[in-house]
């Protein structure tokens, strides 16, 4: 089972690069974004709830994501392995998902992180926003906030793989195609490992 985290800032490509690493390995994808977005669409209570924080570009709280994820894990027990995209977010969220998946006997395998510079993410989300419908795509004042919110809060989850030896940078600068070649030279190996 290969459980891979893809990480990095908003705009990073990640979304992007998961649908290229379905196409060739066949995982399960666990949006936390993807899910939230559903939630809001349907104004599940719980989408409600979450909007209020997305659309200020902060992020929700733990229980409520960590929930999401642990829902989808039970859910499909017979997955070839899983990405979580756009999780963890927190330091707390790294430590439940480790718990969560040592429980069912198959921890994180690799964290890829798509490094990409400050000033293409925000021209990305712009762009992104003039057709993507995401009220927290719209404004650079809310998308300077989700950069902040992932420098000050989200960046430590690196080290905290990096302690395990399971930390992986790639630039995620260029065009989609050069990105999944590097991101595929990242994870062959381990694929070829197990
Ligand atoms: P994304 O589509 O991954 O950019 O997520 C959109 C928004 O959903 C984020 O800006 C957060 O407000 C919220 N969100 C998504 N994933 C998480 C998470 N793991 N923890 C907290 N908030 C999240």
């Amino acid at each position: 089972m290969l459980n891979l985290i893809v990480f990095g800032a908003p705009g990073a490509g990640k979304g992007t690069q998961s649908e290229r690493i379905i196409a060739r390995y066949g995982l399960r994808h666990l949006s936390t974004g993807s899910m939230l977005r559903e939630a809001i669409e349907a104004q599940s209570p719980m989408g409600i709830e979450a909007q209020r924080y997305i659309d200020h570009g902060h992020l929700v709280p733990d229980e409520l994501v960590i929930d999401l994820i642990a829902k989808e894990l039970d859910v499909h027990p017979d997955a070839p392995g899983f990405i979580f995209d756009g999780f963890p977010r927190t330091s707390v969220q790294a430590h439940e998902l480790d718990d969560m998946l040592l429980r069912r006997g198959h921890p994180v395998s690799l964290l890829l992180a798509l490094e990409v510079e400050e000033q293409e993410l925000v021209a990305r989300l712009l762009n992104r926003g003039l057709t993507s419908n995401r009220a927290d795509d719209q404004s650079e004042t809310v998308i300077r906030n989700r950069i902040e919110v992932y420098m000050r809060t989200t960046l430590p989850v690196i080290d905290h793989y990096r302690r395990q030896g399971k930390y992986h940078g790639v630039s995620g600068m260029g065009s989609v195609d050069e990105i999944a070649e590097r991101v595929a030279r990242a994870i062959d190996p381990i694929i070829l490992k197990r």
